[in-house]
């Protein structure tokens, strides 16, 4: 019989449910819901107990659940609609966890399905656990990012002076569609000072085939994103933008050199910013190094001055820093790497 292919992910996901004093959890996020059971619903209420495990859902999806994992037990997601308590047989309900993210209308929900329980948000827990990858996932993940390179390699040879960002972004989306599944979120062309806002929008800036442009995207396969960040420098850069984009380059570098398993996420993004901060680029570093990707684009851990989670094998982040000097340049470099036993495999393959 076909196995859960998250299946080990589930029972640890369980035993900390069990460990916390928890009759059961919610779980209803798709991602969360497809990282434990390996089944893509936007209709579901998982519930995980110590003996048990129901994929609530309605009509629509249940004979596709049940085709495509049949060892899930599913149950009417209509009880989860009621005004009644919910009622499970060998389930009591007097510590329940749930997802802090949903909705207030459903946490409200939640207070009329379980009267008389104690509510205990637990999503920390999956997404912990979804932040160290499966080999599965690896796998997809690894595939995405070379597709992405493949998209990076084509659009370059398709930029021509006289065209927009939005030209630029739309060749991107179509090239995306051609050899994956598409956008894992929607392409950032910037063009010139453009690049100085980080999360620019691509716009109707017309490129003169002179401008340095910056491009961040990230294609998606089988629900898996991959992200990265490349600038194409035009023919005659400014001292100051070469000066920027080398010190840029350097900490990416130095970053990757770094990475490694046990060393918490705080710390790696203290090696750029400490490199960019030495060069005097402190101010103009202002996000955080990188962030965690899987079936969302941004993911645990976040690689930020403040996350202390410890990198393990198995994690999946980016190392992007960036240099953004209003009315004037922005420079980032993002790869997508995974975390190994003794440093970090670099994911994404297009020149820098
Ligand atoms: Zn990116
Ligand atoms: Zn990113």
């Amino acid at each position: 019989m076909k196995k859960n292919p998250f299946g080990a992910r589930l029972e640890e996901f369980r035993s900390l449910v069990v460990s916390k004093g928890l009759d059961a959890a919610i779980v209803s996020k798709p991602a969360n819901v497809r990282a434990l059971t390996g089944v893509e619903c936007d209709c579901a209420m998982l519930l995980v107990a110590a003996k048990r495990t129901i994929f609530f859902t309605d009509f629509r999806y249940a004979p596709a659940v049940e085709r495509l994992a049949p060892y899930l037990e599913i149950g009417d997601i209509l009880k989860f609609r009621s005004k009644r308590p919910l009622t499970v047989k060998g389930c009591c309900f007097k510590k329940v966890g749930f997802e802090s993210s949903i909705s207030f209308s459903t946490f409200e929900k939640f207070k009329t399905l379980f009267p008389s329980a104690e509510l205990i948000d637990v999503e920390g827990d999956v997404i912990s656990l979804r932040s160290v990858k499966t080999p599965i996932e690896i796998d997809k993940i690894r595939k995405a990012a070379a597709l992405n390179d493949e998209v990076w390699s084509i659009a370059q040879s398709k930029f021509k002076p006289g065209m927009t960002e939005r030209d630029m972004a739309r060749i991107i989306k179509h090239l995306m569609l051609d050899l994956g599944d598409g956008e894992a979120f929607e392409t950032i062309v910037c063009i010139g000072e453009n690049a100085a806002e980080c999360h620019h929008v691509p716009d109707d800036t017309v490129w003169d085939g002179k401008k340095n442009i910056l491009v961040d995207l990230g294609l998606k396969l089988d629900g898996y994103a991959s992200d990265m960040t490349r600038n194409i420098i035009g023919p005659r850069p400014s001292k100051l933008y070469k000066k920027v984009y080398n010190l840029v380059l350097e900490a990416n570098l130095r970053a990757i050199a770094a990475a490694k398993s046990g060393m918490t996420a705080a710390k790696l993004d203290k090696v750029a910013r400490d490199f960019l901060k030495a060069n005097g680029f402190s101010e103009a570093f202002g996000h955080s190094l990188g962030h965690g990707v899987g079936l969302e684009i941004h993911e645990a851990p976040t690689v930020s001055r403040r996350d202390k989670t410890c990198l393990k094998p198995g994690m999946v982040i980016t190392i992007e820093p960036g240099v953004y000097l209003p009315g004037n340049l922005g420079v980032r470099i993002e790869d997508l790497v995974l975390i190994t036993e003794t440093g970090c495999e670099v994911l994404s393959s297009s020149a820098k």
